[in-house]
């Protein structure tokens, strides 16, 4: 005989909603300062876009010679070297910008060091969970998320949206943006069923103009590059555009845009000699998506700002990577200039007149083309770490978040291993 499910109620510390790049680092640093921690994951695995979106290779831990990111983050990365689940590009890391270092991770070898990272320091994890409900009270935040075995309540003293999406935050009331035109999104993807050395690549090269004129394939189907490169790297780099991601009917439309994309694409190649066998051998489980929604925090970074790279006391993390902006054909890199290091300043990862709510990652305050910089992994996972250990400290305090004193915060930070921008 059936039970009468009983409603399931638990507190916690810091409830982290997303267990990506930062969301990750966000659970573990707070969990390493003595904060009881939940993290929720909507998928069966850690990592986010780095692992379920086979984007893995987090970048960029370095900057003219010296590393800018360290702490929980850079462990997890010697983690999987350890285990020869990852390659360090050669040292000293001395590359220019545009030569950018990312660091190829074993998906396999990556979401198991974050799920023992996240044991190990006390994290309780829930996956195959998605918030549903969040509103903030006088004294913290009541959220309920939907699990497989119906609603769960928590209350927590504070909450760190990492969702990248912005879910909770959003769900919360927060204050949005949305570009007119959000940059393309992408299904990494890798291609079996043929040896690259077998295709006549100027043969190949008037079949693909060829399948242009029929309107068979696009030219943003590789990106505006060069195809036949995709095709020998055994990777397609194509763009899904006009995507709403941050509902679940806008990410169905684009999970199954983005597959049909690629079907097509491999239906048009597959006319080729040598090329009749091609086929998916592995694509990530959701469609990469780069950009969706940008909370108003109480501080925006601006793409200016961002490269002008000044240093200021709410400095709390590096970021380096070029303004990256995806749009059809075309990719325009706007490069940081020699010597410089931009920063992350605290008022962009603590929404606007929020007490409790922090967030990290990609759905930062800051404009769109800051964005396009700022959203990388390195950056989301250093973001991480600074709102795990400044709710750890404001639980510990009694702060609001925006309250807490930044000296607090950099020892704090420095405890967990983190580098911190010196002026
Ligand atoms: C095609 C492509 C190429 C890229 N190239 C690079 C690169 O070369 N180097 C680099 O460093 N970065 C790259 N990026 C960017 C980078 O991968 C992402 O921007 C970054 O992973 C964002 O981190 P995040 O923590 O904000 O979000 P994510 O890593 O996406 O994590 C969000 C997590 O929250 C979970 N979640 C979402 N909604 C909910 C919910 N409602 N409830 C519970 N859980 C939820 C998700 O399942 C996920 O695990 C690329 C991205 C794309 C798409």
């Amino acid at each position: 005989m059936k039970k009468h499910a009983e409603k399931k109620e638990i507190s916690t510390d810091v409830l982290v909603i997303g267990g990506g790049s930062a969301g990750c680092f966000a659970a573990i640093s707070a969990a390493r300062l003595g904060a009881k921690v939940l993290l929720i994951e909507k998928n069966g695995m850690l990592g986010g876009t780095a692992t379920a979106g086979m984007v893995n290779f987090p970048g960029l831990f370095h900057a003219w010679g010296k590393q800018i990111i360290d702490g929980p983050a850079w462990e997890a990365i010697t983690r999987c070297v350890e285990r020869g689940g990852a390659v360090l590009p050669p040292f000293p890391y001395k590359s220019e910008h545009h030569n950018m270092q990312q660091i190829l991770v074993d998906i396999f070898t990556y979401t198991c060091v974050l799920d023992e990272m996240c044991i190990e320091s006390g994290v309780k994890l829930l996956f195959h969970s998605m918030i549903s409900q969040v509103r903030e009270r006088k004294n913290g935040v009541s959220a309920v998320v939907t699990t497989k075995d119906g609603p769960l309540y928590v209350n927590a003293k504070k909450l760190i949206d990492t969702s990248g999406d912005a879910d909770a935050l959003r769900l919360a009331g927060c204050e949005y943006k949305i570009s007119d035109r959000t940059q393309p999104a992408t299904l990494i993807n890798d291609l079996t069923g043929y040896e690259p050395e077998d295709i006549d690549r100027e043969a190949f090269h008037e079949y693909i103009e060829q399948c242009y004129r029929e309107g068979k394939l696009t030219p943003e189907d590789s990106q505006g590059f060069d195809m036949f490169m995709r095709v020998e790297k055994k990777r397609i780099h194509m763009h899904v555009n006009s995507i709403d991601a941050h509902t679940s009917e806008g990410k169905t439309a684009l999970e199954i845009e983005a597959r049909q994309t690629l079907a097509r694409i491999l239906k048009s190649l597959s006319g080729f000699k040598g090329l009749e066998n091609i086929r998916v051998a592995r694509c990530g489980h959701e469609c990469g998506v780069r950009e969706t929604v940008r909370i108003v925090g109480e501080k925006e970074i601006t793409a200016e700002e961002y490269l002008a790279a000044e240093i200021r006391e709410d400095s709390v993390c590096y970021a380096f990577y070029p303004i990256d902006l995806h749009r059809g054909t075309d990719i325009k890199q706007i490069f940081i200039e020699d010597g410089k290091i931009p920063s992350i300043y605290y008022g962009n990862l603590v929404p606007k007149n929020s007490k409790h709510m922090l967030m990290a990652g990609r759905c930062l305050s800051s404009d769109a083309d800051a964005n396009s910089a700022l959203r990388v992994q390195a950056s989301c996972m250093a973001m991480g770490q600074v709102v795990g250990v400044a709710a750890a400290i404001c639980v510990n305090n009694g702060y609001d978040v925006y309250k807490i004193p930044m000296t607090l915060l950099k020892d704090g930070l420095r405890k967990i291993g983190a580098i911190v921008p010196e002026i």
